[in-house]
C-alpha cells in the first residue's frame, strides 16, 4: 500500500497550484484540413530524427541513441532511475526495443528495423505503456503471447495500477473546459460526441458544466511545459495525456493542428494534421480508467498516424470499460459479453498516476485546513 507523507501532500499541493498557474494556450483548431496555414506545418518533428538510427546494431555507438533511450524511458521501457544515457547500443536499449516490439505486434528482434522506427516516430498519447516496470500491453501478458508477432487475441485492454475507477453510484459526471482556452462550440460538440461514445456502452453520463473548478473532468489545452511533469513537445510527438480516475484531468497539446471535421480524404499530404475526436475518445478512456491496449484497431492503442480518423470503440475497448462499469442499462442493442477479467491491474497509465491519486488524497486531507 502507498503511504502518504506530509511532505508529499505539501509538494503535491504545490504541483496542483503550479498546474493551474500554467499559461494555457489558444489552441490551433481548424474546421477542416485545408484551413491549416502552411506556416504551421513544420518540415520535421522531434521524433523524425530517430529515422537516421535505422540499421544501427547492438554494440555500436551512434549520435542520437541517448535521445532514443530517453524516449523509451518516457514511455516506461527503461527504468526511471537511469539518468545519464550514452549513445551506446547497449543491453538496456536492446531490451527496451524488444519489449516495445512485443507491445506493438512487431517482430521482437531488438533491432532498429524499418517497421519499428515507423512505429516509434508515429504521434502518440503521452501516457506511458509501462508503469513501474509492469506492462499491461502484450509484453505483460501470459507467456506465449510475448514472443510471436501479430497476435490479436481477444482481450488486450488494461487498467491503471490498482484499477482505479470513478466511485460506484456516481454515474453522472460533469466536464468543463479551462475558461482561458476560450473553446468554441464546434470543439465542444466534438467532445460531446466523444463522451457519448463511452456513454453508449456504460451506465455513465457526461454533462458539460461552466463551473470549471467544480467539474469532475477538467479539460485544458497547454503548450510545452505546463507544470505537471509531462511537458508537451510541439507539433506531433505526444498529442495529449489524461490522468487516471478520479483526478479527471485531460490535457491537449496546444501546438497540434487539430482538425474538427475528420475528413482527410482530400489532403493526405498535410501530415501534421490530427483528428481531434480520435484523440479525445482515447483520452476519455484513460479518464475512466483504461490503460493502453496492444490491439492496433482499438481506441486505446497508444499511437495514431496523423491525418487519420479512428473514433469507433472496438470490442476490446468496450469489454475493458464494461469490466470497470458494466454495460448501459438503457441500451437496446446487443451488448458485448461481460466476463470477469483476470487482467493485470497494471500498466498503460500515466507516469504520474500514483502521484495524482496521492495528490487527490492529499488535497482532500488539506481541504479542512483550507475551508
Ligand atoms: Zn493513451
Ligand atoms: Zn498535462
Amino acid at each position: 500500500m502507498m503511504k502518504i507523507s506530509p511532505l508529499f501532500i505539501i509538494s503535491s499541493s504545490v504541483l496542483f497550484v503550479a498546474l493551474f498557474s500554467a499559461t494555457p494556450t489558444s489552441a490551433h483548431f481548424f474546421p477542416n484540413i485545408t484551413s491549416i496555414p502552411k506556416s504551421l506545418i513544420p518540415n520535421t518533428t522531434a521524433w523524425d530524427r530517430f529515422n537516421k538510427l535505422a540499421g544501427c546494431e547492438f554494440g555500436q555507438k551512434l549520435d542520437g541513441l541517448s535521445k532514443l533511450k530517453q524516449y523509451f524511458q518516457r514511455f516506461g521501457y527503461i527504468n526511471q532511475s537511469f539518468l545519464n544515457f550514452t549513445d551506446d547500443f547497449d543491453d538496456s536499449l536492446e531490451s527496451a526495443i524488444k519489449i516495445y516490439q512485443q507491445n506493438f505486434n512487431l517482430n521482437a528482434t531488438g533491432q532498429l528495423d524499418g517497421p519499428t522506427l515507423q512505429h516509434i516516430t508515429r504521434p502518440r498519447c503521452g501516457n506511458p505503456d509501462i508503469v513501474n516496470g509492469t506492462s499491461s500491453m502484450n509484453s505483460g501478458k501470459a507467456a506465449g503471447n510475448t514472443t510471436s508477432p501479430n497476435i490479436h487475441t481477444v482481450a488486450h485492454y488494461s487498467f491503471f495500477p490498482g484499477r482505479p475507477r470513478w466511485p460506484r453510484g456516481k454515474t453522472e459526471l460533469t466536464y468543463a473546459f479551462l475558461p482561458a482556452n476560450q473553446v468554441e462550440d464546434v470543439v465542444r460538440t466534438v467532445f460531446a460526441n466523444a463522451f457519448g461514445r463511452w456513454s453508449e456502452v456504460t451506465p455513465l453520463n457526461f454533462t458539460e458544466t461552466s463551473s470549471y473548478n467544480a467539474a469532475d473532468i477538467k479539460i485544458g489545452i497547454y503548450s510545452g511545459d505546463h507544470n505537471d511533469g509531462e511537458p508537451f513537445d510541439g507539433v506531433l510527438g505526444t498529442l495529449a495525456h489524461a490522468f487516471s480516475p478520479p483526478s479527471g484531468l485531460l490535457h491537449l497539446d496546444g501546438d497540434e493542428n487539430w482538425v474538427i471535421d475528420g475528413d482527410f480524404l482530400n489532403a493526405p499530404s498535410l501530415a501534421s494534421a490530427v483528428d481531434l475526436e480520435s484523440v479525445v475518445v482515447h483520452e476519455i478512456g484513460h479518464l475512466l480508467g483504461l490503460g493502453h491496449s496492444s490491439v492496433e484497431e482499438s481506441i486505446m492503442y497508444p499511437s495514431i498516424a496523423s491525418v487519420t480518423r479512428k473514433v469507433e470503440l472496438t470490442p476490446d475497448d468496450i469489454q475493458g470499460i464494461q469490466v470497470l462499469y458494466g454495460s448501459n442499462p438503457n441500451s437496446d442493442g446487443p451488448q458485448p459479453t461481460l466476463t470477469p477479467s483476470n487482467e493485470k491491474d497494471s500498466g498503460g497509465s500515466h507516469g504520474l498516476t500514483a502521484s495524482w491519486v496521492l495528490l487527490t488524497a492529499g488535497l482532500l486531507l488539506l481541504l479542512p485546513m483550507i475551508l
